[in-house]
Parts: structure tokens; sequence; C-alpha cells
């Protein structure tokens, strides 16, 4: 999406504008991994300027000394414009070519293209159910996603009545199937040319369209689609609606104009259309005596977004006075349907002033009260996002004195130019051209993915007679099942059917299919296998099954009332805990939950399985990070020994955890139906059921209890499952503090959700997040500037963690002192606190936080690992290893680390897969370890080859490679490596991996929406082996972690069913996520002795350092609290992870969330 984007932003504007380039990527979530970078190089490539141009454009900066730059543009393929693809010219004859009627007869739908309104609303009455399709962006939904059937589809695009733009006396009229962005060009030309007053309406539909979907969608999505769909979180209605848009509505033989008021939604989803009836045209008025005409969407998550409130507002003065002839107020996101606030607006006569904007905040708190499942969702945000309309208003109405202070309000975030900053340290002079370690090698896969011709798990061709799988799963959290039955042409599998054990997962708790009871939404009861993936999906549908249902245990505070909870308590005990708090002058405790987080791979879970014929042999294509996992479930399942199976990953379309181990659930059900039916069966979950299925981040309950500056600490954390992640997190809750008395306590939850699973750093951040928590607590408490009493605590060289751990080469005090002045801290922070005097509504704040990170499985012997190299008669060598390659490049460090110990170029050595029959018994390619270890057993694998190659070599110094073929295979373990929770002894980690960060945010008070600033990061790397993978990696995991600190919010029912299984209801951040000012700079002059070619693993530790967002957000709140609460700068407030929208904003306490009791409501 995000090249295609860029193609044909390109195609339409060789010469684009830095705009222009950040407009093409608008509202494209990322994927961790991709970021900065992509941006980066679009615009380098665009201006064709040096690589460090943006940071040119900032005057007050200190100049820095660069690096190289990652990439070389002389290096890119020159444009040759004799590819281009054309556009086809049969389509463009087409145009000439007189349109008539087209009709296309599907298996159960009928598409009619019409070619004029006659016709059209001739089929209309023909076909009164028929649906109307424009740019099929609400339709293609409804049929793809809510299994809706609309046997006749009429596409009205054609139709020239439909398309037409007509600048009339009392508006611009649009045919209702104008794509908006021609609606947007149109309003936008007006804008320029005609009078500002009689634009105030054409300026709030161009708001609304401002943040509205892509391009790509805006370039297909029709207005007329957007009022009929009746969406209560439509964008456009609640403007139209405020703004009197007339809409002509006609059928056969009837035609008439209404104004959209309060009456043209009369339900959900429902407007005042008959059956046989289309929408025509829409009129936007200019706004000719309308005083005001202001819409604000509030809630956005992020960029282009469905907002979760959007409201339009039409004022109306008594000429020259600031009294109210006329006020509507009309809601997006507050009902189930657009509504108008009539009581409320009830103001004739009344002044503009504060008070009456108190009265009117009070009265919409009573008239549209939110209930707990409103679609927008703003719950518990009283009177949002009114205020900032309302006092948009203020300035500019005579309303008296105005504090200056109070423009904030009116002012919408605007977008800085990006400007990012990578630095790293250069090669020592003198090393050869030809060895690429330490060198931004790009990786191997970049140009075939830019391109598509990357080939993920999907992408492998059909077989003949394959099948497709589809799951069929319980609806309810935990129950019985009483019965269940199913498509009969199709195969039902259920338990009964497996041939080997229905037992599975990492601890043999989990079934494969659910045999008389399901103790979760999602839990896999059975599969339907099919001829084609859209038969097994209506095939799901015909199964019934009946349940008697069970208490269900939904959040931890249930699971803690309830004592359900998995094995016994995990607790690391350091120091006298009883004497530490009995001599402190300060107690800090508290409670914070952290919320959970979906991975959000590209590529969602994938498997295909080929019976082999014979001896129970099958091969598995599979998205897995754990090859020998899925090769050993499968093969209990099928009760076969594991040498039958062979599993196969050529690449995953991301991972993060995810398909660590719930990627089985589905891999074992395709297994057995192949095995049943004989023939290859492939399944690929959509987002919907992946998100439901297959589990995320483990979520975290902290209670805490901390004294004073040096931190002793008591806390507790309470999760989910699994022991491993309960154990990083009691090792990681230190942060980089020295705590001399410390316990930490760990239970583990058990629920009725879907089981969570491994996800970037292990119960790793949800600690670390914890100790920053509690660390501004201490700050707070103690009156000190947080980053002082950070710097204070942060450990020595040669200290022992809470866990008996030495830390050696500790970097940290490092990185923090270059980060601090990199970031030019201390004088913007002053510049912060000058900010927030002068700005009531919009407030800033800066946080810098460390990391450190304990590398390496915390369970020992998975801290093992395979190579297997083959060289080949014609001189290139084929790589295998047991690592898998989900874009995080640890495939082309493994060519770098063999290039080099082989000494020879990267371009004859290739990876093809990693597969359980050239590495067997492997562990997941996780816990940041790989490259560390799959990095030494290619070394070592090298070296045998070397040393078999050197009686040849001796012999013959000038032989060549094409003399031998070699495979060898080892297994080197890391050294001194067990730590035992019980003597609370024994080392945890190999080594660790530092950072540190500093963000500064600005939040919106009265919307609670925020934008990021600027952040630095210097991260300690060792000697990197590649500084272009371990910068993407440092920004991609920031940004994933911003995601988690900030943006993405799971949302479960009572019943424990999942509301955001897609990019609609949960998200992730976009582009305009990266703070605007990104820089990260690897640590120079750090070798690590202790990793192969002297670098640290990264694929983890910088995930943290996405909270130091969070805190910068949690610092502006407290400027904003400050102001309003008597300036207590001393008051601690909980702020739960994520930070979104409604949480700052109602952590934000002022005259709005809090309304004084004399305020009159209608
Ligand atoms: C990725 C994505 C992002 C989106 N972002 C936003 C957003 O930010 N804000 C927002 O408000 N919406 C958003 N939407 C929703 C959707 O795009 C809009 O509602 C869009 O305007 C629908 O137009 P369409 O042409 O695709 O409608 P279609 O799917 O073609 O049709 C939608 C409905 O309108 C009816 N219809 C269409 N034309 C007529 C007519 N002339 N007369 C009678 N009935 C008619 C159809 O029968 C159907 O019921 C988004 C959708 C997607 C997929």
């Amino acid at each position: 999406g995000i090249v295609m984007s860029m193609y044909a932003l390109l195609r339409n504007q060789p010469e684009p504008t830095v705009e222009e380039i950040e407009d093409a990527f608008q509202g494209m979530g990322l994927e961790a991994g991709f970021c900065g970078n992509s941006l980066q190089i679009s615009l380098r490539e665009s201006n064709g300027n040096s690589p460090n141009c943006c940071m040119d454009q900032k005057k007050d900066h200190k100049q820095v000394t660069l690096s190289p730059s990652l990439f070389n543009p002389e290096e890119f393929m020159p444009l040759d414009p004799t590819q281009e693809p054309i556009f086809p010219p049969e389509l463009l004859r087409l145009k000439d070519i007189p349109q008539k009627q087209l009709r296309f007869e599907g298996e159960r739908v009928t598409w009619i293209q019409a070619s004029a309104l006659n016709e059209l609303l001739d089929l209309k009455a023909q076909h009164p159910e028929a649906k109307l399709v424009v740019g099929n962006t609400e339709i293609g939904i409804e049929m793809k996603f809510k299994n809706q059937l609309f046997p006749v589809i009429i596409c009205p695009t054609w139709i020239p009545e439909l398309n037409s733009v007509e600048h009339g006396l009392e508006g611009i009229s649009f045919g209702a199937a104008c794509p908006l962005n021609s609606v947007e060009k149109t309003l936008l030309d007006a804008v320029a040319k005609l009078p500002t007053q009689k634009t105030e309406v054409f300026r709030g539909v161009l708001q609304q369209l401002r943040w509205f979907a892509g391009k790509q969608v805006k370039s297909v999505a029709c207005i007329g689609g957007n009022i009929i769909t009746a969406s209560p979180i439509s964008d456009l209605n609640p403007v139209f609606m405020a703004s009197g848009t007339k809409l002509t509505i006609v059928s056969r033989g009837t035609r008439r104009t209404v104004r959209m008021d309060h009456t043209f939604f009369p339900g959900y989803r429902k407007t005042l259309l008959g059956p046989e009836e289309i929408l025509l045209s829409i009129e936007i008025p200019y706004s000719r005596e309308v005083r005001f005409f202001l819409s604000i969407q509030a809630g956005l998550p992020q960029e282009d977004d469905i907002a979760k409130v959007t409201c339009g507002m039409r004022v109306l003065f008594q000429p020259g006075t600031t009294q109210v002839k006329e006020l509507a107020l009309c809601y997006g996101g507050m009902a189930d349907r657009t509504i108008s606030a009539l009581r409320t607006t009830l103001l004739s006569g009344r002044f503009w002033n504060e008070k009456l904007l108190q009265d009117v905040c009070a009265g919409l708190v009573e008239e549209l009260p939110l209930s707990p499942d409103a679609p927008g969702g703003m719950i518990g945000v009283p009177a949002h996002p009114h205020p900032q309309l309302l006092l948009q208003v203020l300035p500019d109405s005579k309303c008296g004195k105005l504090d200056p202070t109070y423009s904030s309000a009116t002012l919408l975030f605007h977008k800085d130019p990006p400007a990012n900053i990578q630095l790293f340290q250069e090669v020592p002079k003198g090393q050869s051209e030809e060895d690429m370690v330490g060198r931004p090698l790009p990786h191997l896969a970049a140009a075939l993915q830019a391109s598509g011709e990357a080939v993920y798990c999907d992408d492998i061709p059909r077989y003949e007679n394959e099948l497709f799988l589809r799951l069929v799963i319980s609806t309810r959290a935990h129950a019985k099942i009483k019965s269940s039955e199913g498509a009969r042409l199709c195969l039902l599998s259920l338990a009964d059917d497996i041939p080997g054990s229905n037992e599975t997962g990492l601890f043999n708790d989990e079934t494969v299919f659910a045999k008389d009871k399901v103790t979760c939404v999602g839990h896999v009861i059975g599969a339907v296998v099919a001829d084609t993936p859209e038969h097994a999906q209506r095939a799901t549908h015909g199964v019934k099954v009946t349940y008697e249902d069970l208490p269900a245990i939904i959040t931890i505070e249930d699971a803690i009332k309830n004592n359900s909870f998995y094995g016994s308590e995990l607790k690391i005990e350091k120091g006298d805990l009883k004497k530490g708090f009995s001599e402190a002058d300060n107690v800090v405790s508290g409670e914070l939950y952290i919320g959970g987080q979906e991975h959000f791979y590209l590529e969602t879970h994938c498997a295909i399985a080929v019976p082999k014929g014979e001896a129970g042999e099958m091969e598995l294509f599979v998205s897995t990070q754990n090859t020998m996992n899925t090769q050993s479930f499968v093969a209990k399942m099928l009760g076969v020994p594991v040498n039958r199976i062979l599993v196969r990953v050529k690449r995953m379309g991301g991972g993060f955890g995810g398909k660590e181990t719930r990627g089985i659930v589905m891999t074992v059900a395709v297994a057995l139906a192949a095995y049943k039916t004989g023939y290859p069966v492939r399944c690929m979950l959509d987002r919907d059921e992946d998100m439901l299925i297959t589990g995320g981040r483990h979520p975290f309950l902290a209670r805490y209890k901390v004294l004073d500056e040096t931190g002793d600490k008591d806390s507790g954390i309470l999760g989910y499952p699994l022991t491993f992640i309960m154990e990083r997190a009691l090792l990681h809750m230190d942060n980089s503090y020295k705590i001399p008395n410390v316990r930490g306590t760990g239970r583990l939850c058990k629920t009725n959700l879907p089981s969570n699973t491994a996800f970037r750093g292990f119960g790793g951040p949800q600690a670390l997040f914890i100790a920053e928590h509690w660390m501004s607590d201490v700050a707070v408490t103690c009156g000190l500037p947080a980053e002082e009493v950070r710097r204070k605590n942060l450990y020595r060289e040669g200290d022992l963690t809470h866990f008996n751990q030495r830390l050696e080469g500790f970097n940290l005090p490092r990185c923090w002192d270059e980060c601090l002045k990199s970031s030019q801290y201390h004088a913007r922070k002053s510049e912060v606190d000058k900010f927030n005097k002068e700005n009531c509504w919009k407030k800033r704040g800066l946080c810098i936080i460390p990391t450190k990170f304990g590398i390496s499985f915390t369970v020992p012997f998975l801290n093992q690992a395979g190579a297997l190299i083959h060289v080949y008669t014609d001189g290139s060598v084929l790589v295998s290893h047991g690592g898998t390659e989900m874009g995080q490049g640890l495939h082309t460090k493994m060519v770098q680390v063999a290039s080099r110990a082989l000494k020879i170029p990267t371009s004859k050595i290739y990876i093809s897969e990693t597969s359980t029959n050239t590495v067997p018994n492997t562990s997941p390619t996780a816990a940041s370890v790989s490259t560390d270890i799959y990095g030494q057993a290619v070394y070592e694998a090298c070296q045998t080859i070397l040393q078999r190659l050197e009686p040849f070599k001796r012999k013959n110094p000038s032989g060549s490679w094409e003399d031998w073929v070699i495979f060898s295979l080892f297994y080197p373990r890391t050294p001194n490596l067990g730590y035992s929770f019980e003597t609370n002894s024994g080392n945890a980690f190999h080594y660790f991996t530092y950072g540190v960060a500093c963000s500064e945010v600005e939040i919106d008070c009265l919307t609670g929406d925020h934008k990021n600033l600027r952040t630095d990061i210097v991260m300690d790397v060792g000697s990197s082996l590649n500084p272009a993978i371990d910068i993407g990696q440092v920004e991609g995991a920031f940004v994933q972690g911003l995601g988690l600190f900030t943006l993405e919010e799971l949302h479960y029912s009572p019943e424990g069913s999942l509301h955001t299984r897609g990019p609609s209801t949960y998200k992730i951040p976009a582009f305009g996520s990266i703070p605007t000012e990104f820089r990260v700079s690897l640590l120079r002059d750090c070798p690590n002795k202790k990793a192969i070619y002297a670098s640290k693993a990264v694929g983890e530790p910088p995930l943290f350092l996405g909270a130091s967002i969070f805190f910068a957000i949690k610092d502006a709140i407290r400027a904003a609290r400050a102001q309003h609460t008597d300036n207590n700068t001393k008051e601690l407030f909980r702020l739960d992870s994520p930070a979104t929208p409604e949480k700052i904003r109602n952590a934000c306490v002022d005259k709005f969330t809090t309304l004084p009791d004399d305020c009159t409501t209608w």
C-alpha cells in the first residue's frame, strides 16, 4: 500500500511537495519496523536533496556530526520511463463507445450497471430491495465481513446526473455519485475564489474531509454513499445536518427535495428514503447569513480516521451583537444515528459568554448521555468535545475581555515537515570493501518486498484439488456444548476425528477442538473444508452450535475476586523491606492498569498442509516463528513420529511474538483436514478472526508501594499467563534503577478470554512501565525534577540487580547523558514551561526515560541454535539456520556474518527458507536473541568449513570454492545462564541492551488528542552488525511501543467478546504518529564482548522507549491540572495505559469536566 501510494503520487505529480507526500501516506497503519526510514526515503527521493536535508530546516538545533547516510541515492536504479505501465488502451476506447446496460450474473448476486437515470429508476422500481453501489467501501465490507447478501446490486456510476456539479444560487449541488475527492477539490476551489463569509460551511466540510480516510478510499467513495449508509459515526452527516444541506430524492415519477434535519435518520442505519427512491443530488449551502459555522472531530486516535465524536455547529447572532438568534449542534458518535441537540440549543436571546458555554455543556451532558455501547465510545467524557467548538467562537465574537491564553482552544494541530536523523558509527578505516559487517546493507528482500514479488505463505500457488478451511469458533466465553450440527456437504471436523491427540499447547492444557466445553469466545470447535474460501466461509454459517452458559471470568479484577489463578505466586525479594519502609520519609502507593496489545502483523496467520501419501508424511508451509513446535504439535495431533512432518517457512509478514505459539490453533486444524481428505488444505485467517482467536500482549494490573527517591519498593503484578511472561516482568521491575530493598510478586490470572501470548518484550515492557510510573510519582512527591530523580537512581557499573546479576559494561549512564545533551533537554524544558504558561487549552510535556532489557531466553535450554551450510560447486553458498525471517532482517545479518567468516562477498551467499529438515529442534525466533545465537551457529559452521578447506588451501592457495561440498551442524549454548527464583541467584541474562529516549508532546486539553513533537533516542546496540537494520528495529520497536502506551486499546464486551477486531476500531500507529522530529543515534565505541562480532540484540529492547511519549503526555496533563486545580504540582493522579484521547481529556480536569452546580441544564 505504501509503495503503491508513493507510485500513484509520483505518476500524478512527478515533483511532489512534502505535504503531498504526507497526504499520500496518510492513515496507513505502520507495522512496527516500518516508519521513519520509509517516509524519509520518499522525501529524499522526491526532492533529491542531501540525505540530511530535513534537519537543515531547523535553525535552532546545534550542528551534529552526521554519519554517512543509511543509503546512497546514487545506487538507486534510475527511473526508466519506458517501463511505466500504460493505461490499458482497451479501456480508453471504451469511453467513446455509447454506454449500454451491463449485467453480470454471479452464483448468488446479479450486478447491473445502469446507463441512464430513467433506466436506473426503472431498475429500482423492479428491484426495490436492490442496493446501489458506487465506491463499494460500505457494501463491500458488509458482504465480506458481516456476511450480508444483496442478491441485486445496481451500479449508477455512468449516469451523468449523478456525477454533475452545479454552482447554484444557494449552494453547490453535487450528484450523489460524485467521489469525495472531487467534492473536496470543488470545495477547495470555491473557498479560494469566493468571499470568506460565503464559504464557512464548505470549510466545515473540508475540515471533515481533511481527516476522512486515505486518498484511495476518497477516490472511489461517493458523497451519497456516506449519507445513505446512515452510519452513526459518519463524519459528514453532522456537518450536513447542522448546515441544513438539501437532498434531492427521486424515484420513477417522483421528485422531492428535503433539508437534512433531525428527522432524516429515523433509526440505526435508516433514512427517510422509500424502497424505490434514490438520492439524486446534495446541495451544500453557502453560508450567507450564518455568523459561524464550525465542525470538529474529537478522539481521532490518529490521522485520517473516523473520529470518535464529530460535531457540526451553526450559530447565528443578532446583527452587530453577541446575542444568539439561532444555534444548532449536531453530533455523530453520540447515539445510534446522527443527532441534533434540540433542547440544549434553545438559547435564543441569550448572550454568548462563558456562562452560556458552561450551561450548554451541562445541557448536553443531560440531553445526550453516552451509553456504554455508544458508537463513538467517548464514555465518561462529559460535554465532549463541545467546549472546543464553543470556545472557538469566543475570540471573534465581541464577548468582551478574553483571556489571551484561551486562543489555544481554537488552534488545530498543524503539521511541521518531518525531520528524521539517524546516527551510527562508521566501520573502522581500512575495513575491506567486501566485509559488510557494520555497514548499512539493505534488507536482502527489500526490493522484492517493495515490488510485491516476495513470496509469503498465501502467495504459494494453489495446488490442484486444493481445499480451503474455515474455523468454527465459539461465540460464548464459557459454556457446555450441548449440540452441534453442520453443513452436510462439507467436512465438519470435530474432536472425535482426531487420529492422535486432541491435547495441544505448550503445557498440554489446550484442545485442538473443544470437545464438551468452550472456555473463551474464539475457542476452536471445528472446521469446515470446501473447494473455495467463499464456500467454506458460507458453510461455517450452516454450522449450528447450541450452548449452556457457565459463569465466565472476563477481567483481571474478576479473576482476583474469584481467586482464579494459574499456579502459585512468583516472587523476587532482596534487602530488608520492613526496615526500608520504617525509615522512609515519604511512601507512595498506587494502582495501575496496562492494557493488552494486538500484534497486527500485516500478514495474518496462514498455513498450507500437503499430505504426501505415504508413511504419514506431511509437508506444511506455515507463517510461524516456531517451526519446531508447529512440527511437534501437528505430529502429536496426527499420532505420527515428528520425523514425518516437515515445516517450511520462507518469510512472514511480521510476527512480533504473535506467531510463536498461537498459530497452532489453526495449523493443526489445517493438518487434520489434509489428513482426512488426502488433499492439500489452506487457511489464512481474516483479520477479525486473527484478532479474536490468536491473543496478544498480556494486560497487567499493578499495585505498588514505594518510598521516596531511593525507590524501595513492594510491588504486586497481576496478569494473565504465561509463567515466562511473569518471570520476565519480575526480572525487569527495576527498569534501570538500583533499589536496595525490594519485593515483587506476580500472579497469573485465569480468565475466559482467548489465551494471550508472546509479544515483543514478553512482559518486560509492562514491568518497565510500572517502574517508570512509580518513579515519576516519587519525583512528584519529593518535589524534584523527574530527570534528576531518575538519573540519581540509575545503577552504576558493577552493581548487582535485584536478582543479583552483576552489571558489566553498563553503558546506560552514557546513553542517558548523551540523550539529555543531544535532545537539549533543559533548554526545551524551559520552553515547554513557557508554552504551558501561555496556553490554557494546549499543553506540552517532556520526558526522558531509560531502558535496560535483559537478553536471553529466561528458559536456559532455549538459548541454542543450529546452522547448516552448503557450499556448491559453482562457489555459491546456501545458508540454512533455525531462525525465521519476519521482516526483522535476520537473514540479512546472517549473510553478513557468513560473508565475513568465509571471506567471500555477500552476493555468493543465499538463504532460501527455514525448515525442520535442514535445522531441527530449533527455539522460536524470539526474545531478541536470534542474531546472537544463530550468528554464532553460522559463524561456527563457517569455521568448520574453513578448517576442512585448510589442507586444500595450503596445497593450492589459489584453489576455489568449487572444489568442495560440505555441510555442518552445531549447537552452541550461551554460557553461564540459569537464574533460580528460589535462591535469587544465577544469571538470568547473558547481557543487557540499554537505551534512553526523550520525547516531547503537545496535548489538546479539550479533545484529548495529542501530537508527538520530537523524540531523541540513544541506543546501545554494541558494535552494530548492520546499522540500517538496527536503526530500523529501534524506530519500529519505538513506534510499536508508542502504539502500546498511547493508541492501541482492546475492548471486550462484558460477555468476553472482543469488539475491536479490525483497523476501524483498533488503532495502530500511522505515519502521523511518528514524532515530527525523530532522531535515533546508536551509541559509539561500545563493543559487546558477549555476542557475535561485538554486536547486541535489538529487537525488543527499544519497544519500552515508546513509553517516553506516555510519560510526556502525563507531564503535559500535569501542567493542565496544575493550572485548573490551584497550581497543585504535587498532586498524584492515575493514568492507565494506553493514554487514549478520552483518558487524556478526562485527566485534564477543568471547568468543563467538572461543571459548577449552578449550571442550568435543560
Ligand atoms: C477504509 C475506510 C475508511 C473510511 N473512513 C471513513 C471516514 O473517515 N469517515 C466516514 O464518515 N466514513 C468512512 N468510511 C465509510 C465509507 O467510506 C463512506 O461511508 C463512503 O462515503 C461510502 O461511499 P461508497 O460510494 O463507497 O458507498 P457504497 O458502499 O457504494 O454504498 C453505501 C450505501 O449507500 C447507498 N447508496 C449509494 N449511493 C446511493 C444513491 N445515490 N441513492 C441511494 N442509495 C445510495 C448504497 O446502496 C449503500 O447502502 C470509510 C470506509 C472505509 C472502507
